[in-house]
């Protein structure tokens, strides 16, 4: 017993199948905290490495746009430097200069070769009507056809008087740029301020293509004056130097396109004077990383530029770092959260299996204690009845060699008595032992002849209590269960009924029910109107070796602890009503289908 009882408790606790524990489900708040923080991180140096990789292109993309716009800048102050070299060399030669001086002058300074972008050099002579035919005079010394275009009557004439090389710009000579108001605008700005101005777009006349164009002023004055404000200015005019020029050629020259990264265009006003955003170039990004516009005081003129980022930009700003920091965060996040649920799951299991440890500790020491009140209660219950037993034979011994025939008969009766006594505490014990291992299999148990059989033995009992035994069984179908553990269930506690009957009730009895139960159960009532059971003994009834205080009759104080194992064995359970008038115990049984193990 007390082998196989540590036995009983040990494997229940200890070697029970660890359930399964999710792994989401066994993460603590924390751990998702944690995890929570480690996104938010990875996050947040995704974003701040994808805004810097930003913040870098947008650096380069506008240290491109500001070199697009200083090169322009540049090319045109030279442009302005020629033009004001023109203007002060034809100072040095006395406010004066003809054709061909002006031609070496021109051709010398290499204009064509050192200002990629100007279609030439030229003078304008400022021609009051009334000195008309003299400059014509003067003109046609080197020329004689030379007449001014288009003709017409004015108060003052502004023509092209010179320009180098005449190739390519044949046309544009004895050109009067006063016939036309954008022209003669500039002009007289470039006389007013005595600052070098451009026209607005013009189409050259010699450009073939009417490709947009521009002149480029500069004004001379007398030499003798140096005139200070504007009315003294336009007294003391002469002309201007000029020089045509492409928009087109201007940044061709200016810039080279395959480096750039990043197109523009131009417009001066409303008009496009210049586009590289076309949908077709090779390097057109439709939708661009950037999009700027920036205005230009162009020497008189407003332009816009308007730059957007190329396709080679975007591949030159493209950097993985941002999204290697993304995938690699996630990833360590997604190690952290295994490790995390690796980690909770192991400690839960743990937890789980000390909790076990713990109950089973629990079991162990409460089965420990049962059993060494086992030890003492059995052996004392056993040795005291033996005692009286010794006790009434050699009193009867004695009584026999005095001869007394009477009193030794007494004796005897009470020795058997005590064995009887022996025998019900043996029995009891010998069924406590078999509670645990009845192995035998659920089976449909013949109620009416089993309750026969416990009639039949419990015979003297009822005899002896002047107690009545009556049963009856109204199941459906019979009770599918063990027998053995059924018929002992029964003995006890129809014998209980039997022993603590009421002596001071003129008819004392005790009465079996079989009835349905629930879930194709069966209900088994055991009822008495014996002396019934104090309510201060309700919850420990069941235990082990309980027996109310002075209880009339003798036992062991095993017999409903029995019944209880057994009810248990069986699935099923057990209460009861007590009163003064009697006492009912309820069990009930579940159907089985098969044999139940010990525990
Ligand atoms: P015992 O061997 O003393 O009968 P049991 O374990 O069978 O031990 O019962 C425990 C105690 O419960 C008994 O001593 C008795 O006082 C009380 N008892 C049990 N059944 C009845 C009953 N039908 N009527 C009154 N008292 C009962």
């Amino acid at each position: 017993m007390d082998r196989e009882g540590r036995e009983a408790v040990m494997p229940n606790s200890a070697r029970a199948e660890p359930e399964p524990i999710g792994l989401i489900a066994a993460m603590h708040w924390q751990h998702w905290l944690i995890l929570a923080g480690a996104l938010a991180a990875t996050f947040l140096a995704w974003r701040f490495s994808a805004q810097q990789e930003e913040e870098k292109a947008r650096v380069r993309f506008e240290r491109r746009t500001g070199d697009i716009i200083h090169l322009v800048r540049e090319r045109m102050r030279r442009y302005e430097d020629a033009l004001q070299a023109g203007a002060a060399f034809i100072d040095t030669m006395g406010g004066q200069v003809d054709l061909p001086t002006w031609r070496r002058y021109a051709t010398s300074i290499g204009i064509i070769r050192k200002y990629p972008g100007i279609n030439g050099l030229g003078v304008i002579h400022f021609v009051p009507a009334d000195s008309l035919e003299s400059y014509l005079g003067e003109q046609r010394v080197f020329r004689p056809d030379f007449d001014i275009h288009p003709t017409r009557k004015a108060d003052a004439y502004w023509p092209i008087s010179y320009i180098v090389p005449v190739a390519g710009n044949r046309e544009a000579v004895g050109l009067d740029i006063a016939h036309e108001r954008n022209r003669l605008e500039a002009a007289q700005r470039a006389r007013d301020t005595g600052t070098a101005q451009s026209t607005g777009p013009i189409v050259l006349a010699q450009d073939k293509q009417g490709a947009p164009g521009f002149l480029f002023f500069f004004p001379f004055y007398d030499p003798q004056r140096e005139p200070q404000t504007v009315d003294e200015r336009r007294a003391a005019l002469r002309g201007l130097i000029y020089a045509p020029f492409a928009v087109r050629k201007l940044m061709e020259g200016a810039l080279a396109r395959e480096r750039r990264l990043v197109s523009f265009s131009i417009r001066d006003g409303d008009e496009l004077i210049y586009d590289e955003n076309l949908e077709e170039a090779r390097d057109y990004d439709a939708n661009p990383l950037f999009v700027t516009r920036e205005p230009l005081e162009f020497y008189g003129r407003q332009w816009h530029f308007e730059f957007r980022a190329s396709q080679s930009f975007r591949r030159e700003s493209v950097s993985l770092q941002p999204k290697i920091i993304l995938i690699g965060g996630i990833v360590i996040d997604a190690l952290l959260f295994a490790l995390l649920a690796q980690v909770s799951r192991s400690s839960r299991r743990a937890s789980r299996q000390a909790a076990r440890l713990q109950r089973a500790q629990a079991d162990l020491s409460r089965a420990n204690d049962e059993l060494s009140q086992f030890n003492y209660r059995t052996s004392h219950d056993l040795i005291a009845p033996l005692k009286t037993i010794r006790g009434f034979a050699d009193l009867a011994l004695r009584d026999l060699a005095r001869g007394g025939a009477a009193s030794t008969a007494d004796l005897l009766r009470r020795i058997d008595q005590q064995a009887a006594r022996l025998d019900q505490i043996v029995r009891d014990l010998l069924n406590l032992c078999q509670v645990d291992h009845l192995q035998e299999a659920a089976e449909p148990v013949d109620l009416d002849a089993l309750l026969r059989g416990v009639d039949e033995s419990l015979r003297d009992l009822k005899q002896e209590r002047g107690a009545a035994f009556r049963w009856s069984v109204t199941l459906r179908q019979p009770l599918f269960a063990q027998t053995a553990r059924v018929r002992q269930i029964l003995e006890n506690l129809v014998s209980n009924g039997l022993k603590y009957a009421d002596d001071a009730k003129p008819e004392r009895w005790v009465e079996v029910r079989a009835i349905e139960g629930a879930r194709g159960g069966a209900r088994i009532e055991v009822e008495d109107n014996g002396i019934g059971i104090p309510e201060d003994a309700r919850g420990r009834i069941f235990d082990m070796f309980f027996r109310v205080g002075n209880s009339p009759q003798f036992g062991s104080g095993l017999g409903t602890y029995l019944v209880k194992k057994h009810v248990d064995a069986m699935g099923g359970s057990i209460d009861y009503v007590s009163t003064p008038r009697g006492t009912v115990f309820f069990v009930d049984l579940p159907r089985q289908t098969k044999a139940r193990s010990a525990s």
